[in-house]
């Protein structure tokens, strides 16, 4: 029997990093304008080309993206609208964020309500007794609440 592979495929992986990596560069030249244009305003000299920022604000948008989708893979990040595949992708990634995601998906797929949860009650303004929040009169004294 083929064990159902949970992990995040290498090549999501290498996505991921790749994308890590044009972040950092991004950031880098990024930076590297703000400096220069510190350094243009104190000398007086010709204002810096903003492109090297241009290109370093694209390299992190784009760097952000592919690491969202190495994290969460293509219907996990939107990209492909599929829940069903969407939550197969996510599912290493809830694993890694404590399963935080993975029990939001469930709770959303299914719809149901937890009993563990705490519940909104009312209390009676006649018998300050405690009702449920859909309750229209008390169940203690008829009161309305
Ligand atoms: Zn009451």
């Amino acid at each position: 029997m083929k064990q159902p592979n949970r992990d995040i495929p290498e090549n999501r992986k290498t996505l991921y990093y790749v994308g890590m990596g044009l972040i950092i560069l991004g950031i880098i030249l990024f930076l590297s304008v703000f400096f220069s244009s510190f350094g243009a305003m104190t000398n007086f000299g010709q204002p810096p080309s903003m492109l090297p920022g241009l290109i370093g604000f694209v390299l992190i948008m784009i760097g952000t993206a592919l690491r969202t989708i190495g994290a969460r893979g293509l219907a996990g990040s939107g990209v492909i609208l599929d829940p069903q595949k969407a939550k197969h992708d996510l599912e290493p990634y809830a694993r890694a964020a404590g399963g935080l995601l993975k029990d939001v998906i469930e709770e959303t797929d299914d719809n149901k309500t937890d009993d563990n949860q705490p519940q909104v009650k009312l209390r009676c303004r006649n018998c300050q007794s405690l009702n449920d929040e859909t309750a229209n009169y008390c169940q203690n004294c008829g009161q309305p609440l």
